[in-house]
Parts: C-alpha cells; sequence; structure tokens
C-alpha cells in the first residue's frame, strides 16, 4: 500500500525530481533511528550512515537493503541514480566520493524520506 505523497513528494519520487539544496527537513537531523522510503515505508538507511557531506541534500556512506541503483544520463551527466527496490521510488544519487568505508556518498532528498526515531 502507498503512503499518500504530497504534491512535492510526488514530484521527486514519482517524476525524478530534485529538492532545493540546503532546505530538506532531515539535512540537520542527527537523531538516531531509520530512514524509511516516503512512498512505501521500506527501510532504506540509517542513521549510523549518516554523515555531513556540505552538498545541502542528507547523505549516507551506506544504503540499507532496499535501494537499487541504476544508471542516469540525464542532464548531460553521468551519475547513478538511487532508487527504492520496493516501489521505484526516485531516492538521489550516489557518488564515489563519500567517507570509509565504503567511499560511497548517497545524497537523498529528505521528501523521499520518513524519518522513524528510535524509542528510548
Ligand atoms: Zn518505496
Amino acid at each position: 500500500m502507498e503512503n499518500k505523497l504530497t504534491e512535492e513528494q510526488y514530484h521527486i519520487l514519482r517524476e525524478k525530481g530534485t529538492e532545493l539544496p540546503f532546505t530538506g527537513k532531515y539535512l540537520q537531523n542527527k537523531k538516531k533511528g531509520k530512514y524509511m522510503c516516503a512512498a512505501c515505508g521500506a527501510s532504506l538507511f540509517s542513521s549510523e550512515t549518516k554523515f555531513d557531506s556540505h552538498c545541502g541534500w542528507p547523505s549516507f556512506f551506506a544504503a540499507e537493503g532496499n535501494v537499487k541503483l541504476k544508471k542516469d544520463v540525464s542532464h548531460g551527466m553521468k551519475r547513478i541514480e538511487v532508487l527504492c527496490k520496493k516501489c521505484d521510488g526516485h531516492l538521489g544519487h550516489v557518488f564515489d566520493d563519500g567517507p570509509k568505508p565504503t567511499g560511497k556518498r548517497f545524497c537523498i532528498n529528505s521528501l523521499s524520506l520518513e524519518f522513524n526515531g528510535d524509542k528510548k
């Protein structure tokens, strides 16, 4: 079942849009928990792998199991698109300039994510 998406979320997840840098609600989120797909609720990223990349979007150096990668040559650039494996929702892109141990930087739109904080 799909969650209800706002117009902005729909634009990103279904029409491969990008939110403006430094505007996302999870950019500065330092709480512990899981980041789920805003559309289908699949678990995508953990706060354990979130880092401050200064690129303007929430960044992670590793993904959980529910993401898939796809070559993206739109806008005259060669990039790797990050998608939700369950619902094909567009999440962002992954780059090879991240920190150790993976060297990856998953650059993800806040609007594609739903944060689920650890309950303590
Ligand atoms: Zn999804």
